[in-house]
């Protein structure tokens, strides 16, 4: 079976089209701007890359992709029929869903009502979703949510100290994020380790332009740096990470701004872009950091530091991890942010193998820590959209059984 799995942001919509026959990639792209001026569509395929106008909205941004993927010079499927199911990357399923789960009208409701906790993400899923519906009636769509991974979490891990009758009443409480990366790498481990994903006691460390480590017992997230939203955890690429809440109240004070004001720029202008005053890139911020530029260098510090400090947290929440595993843009590609992070751990029994870690051929599943080392260090590069199409497809396949 084909599979499309789609990532919709307010004004973008990346997709990835899969034949689970061989877990394939046919083909990949992203319709920019959605809305705006100058709108783009690209399309991967076969080592080319195509541009071509993009879309007004949502609706035509889906009916843009099938284009493309049908068109006769470049199409990698010859008709719609081809696609067996949708699969929908959501990234906050909230206290509801606790897995993936077939869309139909009152799950788009409800994924609508989580709105609230994920302003910029859960409406424009909802309008993809009623857009697929629109254009392709008949193939099933899934929903995969980010969170769903952390549903495990139990209540001393998820909950904040705030009044009980309040987290009763508003839902607020820690929902984790990057689930389906967390979920995928601990699979790859379980394989590499060559046991049964419910033996699996490890560190994932998800470090991208967002970034979250969670813990892992018996293949489950115990407990995860993000919280409510993803402004949580640690240092970011335009993120803050953790903070006293005060900084809020004390900086709207200060600058003269509101509280949505000063959440915006805790989001957007912080973590390594805020401190370096350069990028939020880790690589550009890197560079500077070497041509011996004070604040890149204290902003990747700031990073290692923050990563480092819950590895220990959750090396104690875990009594000890066999493995603690590497992942996303920075994860997998930046040696000197695994070093510099891992420094000085032997106590825990972390002991990389620097030579290893530096190199290595990349985009593949690697172990960097030193025979010495009691926890064993991976890097695994991570595939959520594969992860998706494979929940997309055990949902459709147990629909067509049970038919
Ligand atoms: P997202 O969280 O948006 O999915 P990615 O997982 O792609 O982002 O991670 C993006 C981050 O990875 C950026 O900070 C980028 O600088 C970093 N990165 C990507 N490639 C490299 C590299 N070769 N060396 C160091 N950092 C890298």
């Amino acid at each position: 079976m084909k599979i499309l799995v789609v990532n919709a942001g307010s004004s973008s919509l990346k997709y990835q089209l899969l034949d689970m026959e061989n877990d394939k990639l046919l083909a990949k792209g992203n319709c920019e701007k959605i809305g705006l001026a100058d709108p783009i569509i690209s399309y991967k395929h076969d080592g080319k890359e195509e541009i071509f106008e993009g879309a007004k909205n949502h609706e035509e941004a889906i009916k843009k992709v099938l284009d493309v993927l049908v068109d006769k010079k470049n199409g990698v499927i010859k008709s719609f029929d081809e696609i067996g199911a949708i699969g929908h990357r959501v990234v906050m399923g909230g206290w509801i869903f606790k897995e993936s789960t077939l869309i139909d009208d009152k799950v788009i409701e409800q994924i609508d009502r989580l709105s609230e906790m994920a302003p910029l993400h859960n409406p424009a899923h909802v309008l993809c979703m009623r857009a697929c519906k629109k254009v392709m009636p008949n193939i099933p769509q899934v929903a995969v949510f980010d969170t769903s991974f952390h549903s495990s979490m139990p209540e001393k891990a998820y909950m904040y100290a705030i009044k009980y009758e309040d987290y009763e009443k508003f839902h607020v409480r820690r929902y984790g994020a990057h689930g389906t990366s967390h979920r995928f790498v601990t699979q790859e481990l379980a394989k590499v380790l060559g046991k049964d994903v419910s033996e699996v006691n490890a560190i994932t460390c998800h470090l991208g332009n967002g970034s979250s480590i969670t813990a892992i017992k018996n293949g489950k997230s115990v407990d995860t740096s993000m919280g409510l939203t993803p402004l949580q955890g640690v240092v970011m690429g335009t993120r803050s990470g953790d903070i006293d809440p005060t900084v809020v109240q004390f900086l709207c004070s200060h600058k003269n701004q509101s509280v949505d004001q000063v959440l915006n720029y805790l989001n957007k202008e912080c973590g390594l872009l805020g401190i370096s005053g350069i990028s939020s890139d880790h690589r550009e911020v890197s560079q500077s950091a070497k041509k011996s530029n004070k604040r890149a260098q204290l902003a990747l510090d700031l990073l290692a530091y923050s990563v480092k400090k819950y590895i220990g947290m959750y090396m104690a929440v875990l009594n000890g991890a066999e493995a603690i595993v590497f992942t996303g843009g920075i994860g997998e590609n930046s040696y000197e942010a695994r070093e510099q992070i891992l420094q000085d751990l032997e106590y825990l029994g972390i002991v990389l193998d620097k030579d290893k870690n530096k190199n290595f051929k990349r985009g593949q599943i690697e172990l960097i820590s030193s025979p010495k080392s009691k926890v064993k260090v991976y890097v695994i590069p991570t595939n959520e959209e594969l992860m998706m199409a494979k929940d997309t497809l055990e949902i459709v396949k147990n629909l067509k059984n049970s038919k």
